[in-house]
């Protein structure tokens, strides 16, 4: 039982808010972007700065609370909260300050990506994050994160230069290349294990205005696709990126009407070498089979980056299932189109985000991420607003999942994973792992950190 008196004293000394059940806002606090959670935590401490960091993990290490630390609040499988704990909520510190001399990107740890992208544009940068500009620079981060830029500048922790954090203990350190570099090395994808990071320092890219946008072709042409797809990925220079989709085309605009509420498959491109090449690059692209709808062009990257925001907004039903996969031979495909098929609502989808290209020279030991040599990261989601359709929309997840599964190459990226357990974490870090618990036990030997695809201390 938690003292009322050591709760007033917590909530006096923090600049930001301290949130309980029965207050006015507890409601709304609780909730996270994957309406399918419905937690209960006992406080969140929505803080303002590193010392209200500082105060929060004092207190939850003292009162041998849970501690769910929460950034965007996006993870698949809610983590930002949790029955029971003390959430630190670090949405109030979203600052971002770009350095265009240097080409540093300084965020603070709740900033969302469309902050960065807001903030880096005017000075022709982009940090490589996500394909949702709504999702928390602090997850996504910590996880990995990859998205439209990683096959020319790599992951998104291939760009982090350095973190600010509050560890276990309440001391506040950086860690870089130079300093406490076991555990730079761990944060880059070890995920919210090792402490509260506060500020990430990131590399910007030169990217202002790429070429990019969705093509949609019909599912008849489906097979052809994915096969000339999985072949141009393999090979293609870094500067053309491409995701492949299984779709319902939205009943709105852009899309014209004989295309809504249709099952289609997409490929969403993001071009980034010079803009006069473009045309001549995707000229064989388009050829190959003319598309049902082509709206690939000019455009910027922040827009790229929010395009598909609309069609997710916060709130809805969603079920996650992934792999790290190398190859996609014929029967994987075959098995692809089958479910393909069943695309149960609009929103649900599957996508193979290609991670080869710059992501994948860096060496498996470099950074705590592991899959270096996947070709893709593939992500089945079951999504839908109506909780009604909860059951149908998991049920065609796992079932799809299950049939691509052995095909994939074991592990998950762990932003993608729901609550699968410690073999299903210990697969993704491969021959990382032991260094990761062993860096664990150095900095949170008592687990306190234990809300997220855990590494036990050992
Ligand atoms: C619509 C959607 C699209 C997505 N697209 C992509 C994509 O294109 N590429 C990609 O890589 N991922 C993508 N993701 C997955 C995303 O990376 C994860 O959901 C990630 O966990 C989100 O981070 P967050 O800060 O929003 O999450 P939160 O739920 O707030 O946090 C998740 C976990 O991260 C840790 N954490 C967060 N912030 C901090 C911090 N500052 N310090 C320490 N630990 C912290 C904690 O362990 C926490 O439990 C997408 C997710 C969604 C919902």
């Amino acid at each position: 039982m938690l003292n009322a008196e050591a709760i007033a004293a917590f909530k006096a000394g923090l600049r930001g808010e301290l949130i309980e059940p029965g207050d006015a806002n507890y409601d709304a606090a609780r909730k996270v972007y994957n309406g399918m959670i419905d937690r209960r935590p006992r406080l969140i401490a929505r803080c303002a700065d590193v010392a209200d960091v500082m105060a929060a993990v004092k207190f939850g290490r003292e009162e041998k609370l849970a501690v769910a630390i929460r950034g965007g609040s996006h993870n698949a499988a809610g983590l930002g909260v949790w029955d029971d704990a003390l959430v630190i909520d670090l949405s109030r510190m979203n600052y971002v300050r770009v350095d265009p001399k240097k080409k540093t990107v300084q965020v603070g740890g709740g900033a969302l990506w469309r902050d960065v992208d807001h903030a880096t544009h005017p000075f022709g940068l982009a940090v490589p994050s996500g394909i949702v500009s709504t999702t928390g620079v602090g997850g996504l981060t910590l996880g990995g994160g990859m998205g439209y830029l990683a096959r020319r500048y790599g992951l998104t922790i291939d760009n982090l230069l350095s973190v600010e954090m509050v560890l276990a203990d309440g001391r506040f350190v950086t860690a870089s290349a130079k300093e406490n570099g076991d555990l730079f090395w761990a944060v880059r994808g070890g995920g919210g294990n090792f402490g509260v990071v506060t500020a990430f320092l990131f590399k910007g890219q030169p990217v202002h205005t790429v070429y990019g946008g969705p093509m949609i072709w019909e599912m008849k042409d489906a097979a052809e696709m994915m096969r000339w797809y999985r072949n141009l990925i393999a090979k293609a220079p870094d500067d053309v990126y491409g995701f492949f989709a299984f779709i319902v085309v939205p009943p709105g605009p852009p899309f014209p009407e004989h295309l809504h509420n249709r099952k289609m498959c997409a490929i969403v491109w993001c071009y980034t070498g010079p803009l006069k090449k473009a045309e001549k690059v995707f000229k064989p692209i388009r050829k190959f089979k003319t598309p049902a709808l082509d709206l690939a062009g000019p455009i910027p990257h922040p827009a790229l980056q929010s395009m598909f925001d609309g069609l997710y907004p916060a709130g809805m039903q969603w079920y996650w299932k992934a792999d790290f996969v190398r190859t996609l031979p014929d029967e994987a495909i075959e098995q692809h189109l089958k479910y393909a098929a069943t695309l149960p609502t609009l929103q649900s989808t599957m996508h193979l985000y290609p991670i080869n290209g710059a992501a994948s020279r860096v060496k498996r030991g470099a950074t705590a991420w592991w899959h270096r040599d996947a070709t893709w990261t593939e992500v089945i989601v079951g999504v839908d607003p109506n909780p009604a359709k909860k059951e149908e929309v998991t049920a065609w997840a796992r079932e799809y999942w299950n049939a691509l599964h052995p095909y994939s190459m074991g592990g998950a990226y762990i932003n993608f994973m729901m609550e699968e357990g410690d073999e299903r974490i210990r697969a993704t870090y491969g021959k990382n792992y032991k260094r990761l618990a062993k860096i664990k036990k150095r900095y949170d030997p008592a687990n306190l950190f234990r809300v997220n695809q855990n590494i036990k201390p050992k």
